[in-house]
């Protein structure tokens, strides 16, 4: 084995043998990434000996910040004491525990936990289960499930035919047959004169006419993340979840909440669908948060009803014939039973809902800069959409404010002309402050910079 760890090693290693997610193949081997060494509470340290504010929060997921030696505990005890068991034969007390603590904080009937490796694991088991459910159901025609441009459920196969990210769309194969697409519910994207409310309405009668033209007998779901995440922290108008949920029911059409962003405490609930949205639907997804990014892990919360209509008697023998090596793992389930005894111990969600106002308040200041287009967000998720995106100079935004407050101390998520961030949910009201006070520099910076390239200030 290699044991020469020098900087320069690393480096080289990484460019020749790392394949990263959404890699730049332009730049594939030629890339300077920062090394993380080390975390602790919303920082996290570099090789150059850097000290960061993490904004994104890892990916959106380290809801307890870094270096929790409780979490770390946890994990290496149950690895000392069970690191494996097969799910497919037997069960284990940490993940059956879980799958208790997960249903008893899931709304409504959503009782049947179905454990997976991430996200996009759990956006394509829901997807799997409800077409297994209607051939079940000797509705072999109900298959098409309905998402919405911007949307990112994932990158597997399934779930990235469900999702819209441009990047995805352009360079990829996805399966589209029994997939449709509505236009973009971005309030900010309305045409000029159309008042919030008309848009509100125009996008609920996307999904009824979509419904419609398909044919309800041909439409399986409709699957939503309650905020689009990746897609820009796009806040659907207010109500606009409650009302797609009665056409989906008025149709007998299923209502996936993706909650892989927006669940365990990032909107200062355990699931934001029925706190924030009031709405309950018929399978919940979360990952991320659940294990606060320690260990993978993801989950698929199905109502009783949808099992109730097939199983037993009416199961007719079927088995539902999908999962995975790792479902349930011991060593994840243990960090996320540890996550959740941190989150009630320290009182985390209330937390998060104390700090939500100054987060907002922040945000909402930086609206003022004049290279910032809009900013938006909910609870301890935000993002700053500078330039309109028509020109190219316009989509070098992103990287340029990232960088600039990376120089000053923060890391950010750039995604073209826009930046998100998502920081450890334990963040305090003197670190927001902090945050946004890099941020606010970093923009200033980055825009004077871009000004004199030629961007333009409409
Ligand atoms: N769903 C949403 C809303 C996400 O934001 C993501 C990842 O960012 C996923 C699904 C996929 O999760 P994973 O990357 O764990 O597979």
């Amino acid at each position: 084995m290699a044991t020469d760890t020098t900087q320069q090693s690393l480096s080289d290693w990484d460019n020749r043998h790392f394949l990263h997610p959404w890699e730049g193949m332009e730049d594939l081997g030629k890339n300077s990434r920062t090394f993380i060494t080390g975390g602790q509470g919303i920082y996290v340290t570099t090789t150059d000996g850097q000290r960061l504010i993490d904004g994104p929060g890892g990916m959106w997921c380290v809801q307890l910040g870094y270096g929790n030696a409780e979490i770390a505990e946890a994990i290496a005890q149950q690895a000392k004491e069970l690191g494996y068991f097969s799910p497919f034969s037997n069960t284990s007390p940490v993940s059956a525990r879980l799958a208790h603590e997960l249903a008893r904080r899931a709304p409504g009937d959503l009782n049947h936990v179905f454990f997976t490796t991430g996200g996009s694991t759990a956006v394509d088991t829901a997807l799997r289960f409800i077409h297994f459910r209607n051939n079940l159901l000797d509705k072999p025609r109900k298959k098409v499930v309905i998402t919405r441009r911007k949307a990112y459920h994932g990158s597997t196969y399934l779930s990235a035919s469900v999702s819209d990210t441009e990047r995805t769309r352009v360079w990829f194969d996805q399966d589209h047959e029994n997939v449709c697409f509505l236009p973009d519910v971005n309030p900010v994207r309305r045409r000029a004169g159309v008042s919030v409310e008309a848009f509100l309405n125009e996008k609920v009668a996307d999904l009824e006419n979509a419904i419609l033209t398909l044919g309800a007998d041909r439409v399986a779901a409709f699957i939503a993340e309650p905020i689009l995440a990746s897609g820009g922290v796009i806040v659907p108008p207010e109500g606009y979840h409650k009302r797609c949920l009665e056409v989906c029911r008025r149709h007998d059409v299923l209502y996936i909440s993706d909650e892989v962003v927006t669940g365990f405490g990032r909107l200062g609930h355990w699931f934001a669908s029925e706190p924030e949205f009031d709405i309950v639907p018929d399978i919940i997804i979360c990952a991320k948060g659940l294990t606060c990014g320690y260990v993978p892990m993801g989950a698929c919360i199905i109502s009783d009803r949808l099992i109730a209509d097939i199983s037993g008697d009416k199961s007719k023998g079927a088995v539902f014939s999908g999962g995975f090596t790792y479902s349930g793992h011991p060593v994840a389930a243990a960090a996320a039973l540890k996550t959740i005894e941190i989150f009630e111990r320290d009182g985390i969600l209330e937390h998060v809902r104390n700090v939500t106002p100054l987060f907002a308040e922040r945000l909402a200041t930086l609206g003022k800069l004049p290279i910032v287009n809009s900013t938006r967000g909910k609870g301890l998720v935000g993002c700053v959409e500078c330039g309109d995106n028509s020109l190219a100079i316009d989509q070098k935004v992103g990287a340029q404010i990232d960088r600039r407050c990376q120089e000053l101390g923060l890391i950010l998520r750039p995604i073209v002309n826009m930046c998100v961030f998502s920081p450890p949910l334990i963040i305090t009201a003197d670190e927001i402050n902090k945050m946004f006070d890099i941020l606010e520099r970093g923009i200033r910076i980055a825009s004077d910079d871009l000004m004199r390239q030629g961007l333009k200030i409409a």
